[in-house]
Order: C-alpha cells, then sequence, then structure tokens
C-alpha cells in the first residue's frame, strides 16, 4: 500500500464527542477509512481481524475499564506493527513518559496530542507518515563476528572521523572528538554501534582504543604543522580502566608524539555497571594528575550519573544529547539542561552540549551559559584531512 489515505485507521476514545471530532479531523486530512471505538475491548477485536487491522490508532490515555497503557500492552501481545498517536488531556510529562513507553514496546509513536485536539496539531503528525509494510523485519544484529573484527583491528581497518567542539561565546573550534569508523572491503563505512559493543565484550576493546589513540595523534601533529593547534578528545570505554597499565601506555604515545596532556581529553562512558570501581579510580586519578582532561560522556544517562561525579576526578561534563535536541521547546529536558549547566559550573568543570542540530538549539546553549557545543548544526564528523 503506497496511499496513507487509503489505510485503516483508528480511533480509541471513550468520549463520544472526541472520537466524532477526531474522525472527522482525520477525513479533512484526507484519510478514508477511519473506524472508531469506545473501548479496548473492541479496538483489540479490529486488530485481530486482517480485513479491518488498523495501520494506525490515535488512543486516548484516560478511559474507563482498560485504559490506554493497559491497550498499549495488549496491542503488542497482540502482534500490532502498526503506528500510533497518543490523546491525552494530561500535561506534557504524562504524554511524554507515555510516549517511552510505548517505544520501548518497539511501536512506531508518531507523537502525542493534547487535548483539545486541533486540526494543524494533527496534521503536523500524519504529514510525513508513511504506514509500515507488515513485512518490515527489525535489522539484523550481530552482524560480525568477534574473529572478523580482531582482523579488522589488525590489518588497520578502523578508521578516526573528527567532529569539532565549538566555543558558544565566541564560535571557535576548541578541539576535535575522535570517533571510530570501520572502513568494511564490502559494506563500506561501519558504525561505532555496529562494534563497539562486541569489541567491549570481547576484550578488543585494548587494542581498538591503541589503534583510535595512535591514529588521532598522528593526524594532531598533521594539524599542528600547518599550524591548527587543536585539543583532540578520545573516547574511552569502561573496560579500558581495568588495565592498571593504561595511564602508563596512554602517556607513553603521547610523549613520543610531542603532546601535552592537557590537549587529550578522554572521554569516558560508562554502560554497565562496574563492581569493583578501585581500578577505574586509581586509573583516573594517574590520569588527572598527569593533567590529561577527563570528560563524563552521555551525562545522565545510564551510568553517567551523580554518583560518578561525585567519586572520579573529571573536569568536563558532556550533557546527553537525547537532553540537549530541542530542549528550549522540551520543559523537562530544557529542566535538565540548566540543571546539568549549573552543576558543571559550581563544581568548575567545563560544559559541552552535544547533539545540536540548529539554530534554536546553539542559541538556547549560548544563552544558558554553556561552554562548549558539539553537533551537526556545526559538522558532522570528517575525516582527518
Ligand atoms: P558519543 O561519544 O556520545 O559520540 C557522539 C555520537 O553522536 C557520534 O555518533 C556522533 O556522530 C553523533 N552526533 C554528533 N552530533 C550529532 C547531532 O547533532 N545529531 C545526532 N543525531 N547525532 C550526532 P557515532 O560516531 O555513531 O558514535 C557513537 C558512539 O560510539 C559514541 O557516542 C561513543 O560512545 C562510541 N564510540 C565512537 N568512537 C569510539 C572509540 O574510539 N572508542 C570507544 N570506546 N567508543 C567509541
Ligand atoms: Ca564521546
Ligand atoms: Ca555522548
Amino acid at each position: 500500500m503506497t496511499d496513507p489515505h487509503e489505510a485503516h485507521v483508528m480511533v480509541l476514545d471513550d468520549e463520544p464527542f472526541m472520537r466524532q471530532w477526531l474522525v472527522r479531523l482525520l477525513a479533512q486530512a484526507g484519510f478514508k477509512n477511519v473506524t472508531a471505538c469506545e473501548d479496548g475491548a473492541s479496538a483489540l477485536q479490529q486488530v485481530d481481524d486482517p480485513s479491518r487491522r488498523p495501520a494506525l490508532i490515535l488512543c486516548d490515555l484516560n478511559m474507563p475499564g482498560m485504559d490506554g497503557v493497559e491497550f498499549i500492552r495488549k496491542l503488542v501481545e497482540h502482534g500490532y506493527t502498526g503506528s500510533l498517536i497518543l490523546v491525552s488531556g494530561e500535561d506534557e510529562r504524562v504524554l511524554q513518559s507515555a510516549s517511552k513507553l510505548v517505544q520501548a514496546h518497539h511501536i512506531d509513536v508518531l507523537g502525542s496530542l493534547h487535548k483539545p485536539v486541533s486540526q494543524q496539531g494533527l496534521s503536523t503528525l500524519v504529514a510525513h507518515w508513511r504506514p509500515t509494510p507488515p513485512t518490515a523485519k527489525p535489522p539484523p544484529n550481530n552482524r560480525y563476528t568477534v574473529r572478523r573484527l580482531r582482523q579488522a583491528i589488525e590489518h588497520g581497518e578502523l578508521i578516526t572521523h573528527y567532529q569539532p567542539k565549538v566555543r558558544l561565546a565566541t564560535g571557535e573550534i576548541e578541539g576535535m572528538e575522535t570517533l571510530v569508523r570501520w572502513r568494511h572491503p564490502q559494506d563500506g563505512l561501519v558504525w561505532p554501534d555496529q562494534f563497539i559493543g562486541m569489541a567491549e565484550a570481547h576484550g578488543l576493546i585494548r587494542a581498538l582504543t591503541h589503534t583510535v589513540l595512535v591514529q588521532a595523534l598522528s593526524d594532531m601533529t598533521q594539524w599542528q604543522q600547518r599550524g591548527l593547534t587543536l585539543k583532540v578528545a578520545i573516547n574511552v570505554s569502561m573496560d579500558n580502566l581495568h588495565e592498571l597499565d593504561f595511564p602508563d601506555i596512554v602517556t607513553g604515545h603521547v610523549q613520543a608524539a610531542g603532546v601535552p596532556p592537557h590537549a587529550i581529553v578522554l572521554e569516558v562512558t560508562e554502560s554497565r555497571l562496574a563492581h569493583d570501581l578501585r581500578a577505574p579510580l586509581e586509573i583516573l586519578m594517574r590520569l588527572r594528575l598527569r593533567r590529561f582532561g577527563l570528560s563524563i560522556d552521555d551525562f545522565g544517562t545510564g551510568h553517567s550519573s551523580l554518583a560518578q561525579l561525585r567519586d572520579m576526578p573529571f573536569d568536563e561534563l558532556k550533557i546527553d544529547q537525547g537532553f540537549v535536541r530541542g530542549a528550549h521547546s522540551h520543559e523537562t529536558n530544557r529542566a535538565i539542561v540548566f540543571a546539568s549547566l549549573r552543576l558543571a559550573h559550581e563544581l568548575g568543570m567545563t560544559s559541552v552540549a552535544e547533539g545540536v542540530e540548529d539554530q534554536a538549539d546553539w542559541d538556547f546553549l549560548k544563552e544558558s551559559g554553556c561552554d562548549l557545543a558539539q553537533g551537526y548544526f556545526i559538522a558532522k564528523p570528517m575525516p582527518a584531512d
């Protein structure tokens, strides 16, 4: 099916007036096959019927009997693969967490509509919507074997790209973040989400980090020779911080390249909970004492937490892009960005916002007093030259 206007669309709402209103708005938006249900049970019957199964459901959250949240769980149990729009009179935070819940169930959420629903609000959400083909499969993971990744590291197939970190007050480039890519002979450029986790899980992260560090130092000295003095950030996995010789190895490479340690920033992300913090603490302390920059990456997510900030000697705080993007118009994210900036400021740390995607993001962060920005609005990651 190509024309979205031919798709089956369902309105689920217990209030008769609201049901009629939404059906009318959908008709005005050009949808020709709109049905309405007043409770979850009859909606599920329709989902189970192949001839009437909807490709898009507008679901009210507050309903007597089966409420919207329970209905969504049942939708998953009934194998629903279509899209969803949440409708509610609740405030933005309730709608946001409901959206997150739906996404966690791997249902495509187009967004949420706050009651009273306007024609424009609905049109904006459905403007680019296309029905999901029923055969769509999730992308394959585990595409690469450990052995193949090891070979890639040994054969120099990993390359480094760089994304600028820019000072918001002046627009000057402060430094570059190194982001690894795999130049796969058959598949082209492969992104790190396809192989970092595997490298961590199978003891390859040490070799990977060393390859990245050596390349970054070499590129850095090339830039230096052309008169460009830039700090360089390297991503370090928490697993690196269990090797007690890590500070000496890094220091050795940096000295050999003639680069001062304060020009290197190590960005640390912890994706899983570390049980024994003694080794990471010792390693970070020693790196700090040697004047390396230490950045707490993805701050506010996973294990990048207040406790880490308290216990580890970081001097840079990178606010996770999930909070930054669109923060100016998102109440909760804006509050989180403000609080993170204040925290960084009071602890004397450099603040960095990542995921700055447009002028509005940039203006907001500049006004909020954030130090550095990074994101597609400034530049995408690029090869060294
Ligand atoms: P990260 O350290 O948080 O890096 C930022 C990621 O966000 C990069 O993805 C970057 O390309 C992307 N990004 C930057 N600006 C924007 C923006 O404005 N919008 C959006 N949507 N995305 C933006 P990338 O290169 O795919 O890297 C993903 C993650 O892989 C990195 O997240 C980092 O955790 C990890 N990684 C990358 N290189 C290395 C490495 O050499 N070693 C280790 N251990 N991890 C690495
Ligand atoms: Ca990073
Ligand atoms: Ca990040």
